[in-house]
């Protein structure tokens, strides 16, 4: 008994302690690649090794204490730069915790999948954004209530008149229904892709910041596009956005 204390307290503690670290800087490196937080993620970098060189190396002293005192303040600046990122990480692992899946009925695909092959058709913009595990809450709230069934009639009606007042941004659904239309999303940074349109970026914006599928058809070329997780995967089949709905994303692998 007390051998197997003496093991547990010398190897596994350590092996168990590294593990979940690893585990943690796993999960971080998911949700910051290819976001913003990336790029603030190499410029602390910079200042910690800039920090360390003017203090212990060149013993700068009045930029070592600039830079010190710019370490007192970083929890603040921290939780400021990183909010959405924290707020993901914490849903993510609430998410987890309670088992929540809203997954979109068969019925309901078949509608959505039908309004946007006719969007495609007659090339006619459109932005649909399905909420999964993390709420779209914010976005709702800007846009206009519907809270409807969701139906390929409505989806029509909303995006076909291009002069009519829901035509412009994004419907959110959730649970079985269009909870809202006009809905805004921020727009990417991304710099790594090619696109400029303004739709094709709110979609792959949202979609950096929550793990939202957005279907976007294009207004321009009449293609459907996915935004999932940061990945923007343009000319998708309307027969492979079935699974693509049906596993709230997980289905598509991307190229
Ligand atoms: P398309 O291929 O359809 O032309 P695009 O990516 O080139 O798309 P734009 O031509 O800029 O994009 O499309 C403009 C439309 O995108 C607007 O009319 C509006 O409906 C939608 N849109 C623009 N900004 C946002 C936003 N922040 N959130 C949601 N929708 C937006
Ligand atoms: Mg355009």
């Amino acid at each position: 008994m007390r051998t197997m204390l003496r093991i547990y307290n010398l190897y596994i503690v350590n092996i168990l302690d590294v593990l979940i670290l690893s585990i943690i800087f796993y999960k971080v490196i998911l949700v910051i690649k290819g976001t913003r937080a990336i790029q603030i993620v190499v410029g602390l970098l910079f200042i910690l090794a800039l920090t360390v060189v003017s203090r212990d190396i060149l013993h700068l002293r009045a930029l070592s204490w600039l830079l010190e005192n710019f370490w007192l303040a970083a929890v603040i600046i921290f939780t400021v730069i990183f909010q959405t990122e924290i707020r993901n990480v914490l849903a993510q692992i609430g998410g987890q915790f309670w088992g929540l899946k809203t997954k979109v009925p068969d019925s309901y695909a078949t509608e959505i999948i039908a309004a946007v092959e006719d969007l495609s058709a007659s090339m006619i913009g459109g932005l649909i954004a399905i909420e999964n595990e993390i709420g779209l809450k914010n976005f709702t709230e800007m846009g206009v209530a519907l809270n409807a069934d969701i139906s390929k009639e409505l989806l029509l009606s909303i995006f076909k008149n291009k002069s009519a007042p829901l035509h412009d941004g994004a419907v959110i659904i959730f649970d079985g229904k269009i909870i809202a239309a006009s809905c805004l999303f921020p727009l990417s940074h991304n710099t790594n892709i090619k696109i400029v349109g303004t739709r094709h970026r709110a979609a792959l914006g949202l979609s950096e910041v929550t793990d939202a599928v957005v279907i976007i058809v294009s207004e321009e070329t009449g293609q459907i596009s996915v935004a999932y997780k940061g990945n923007l995967t343009s000319n998708i089949l309307a027969s492979n956005l079935k699974e693509i709905i049906n596993t709230n994303g997980k289905a598509w692998k991307l190229k």
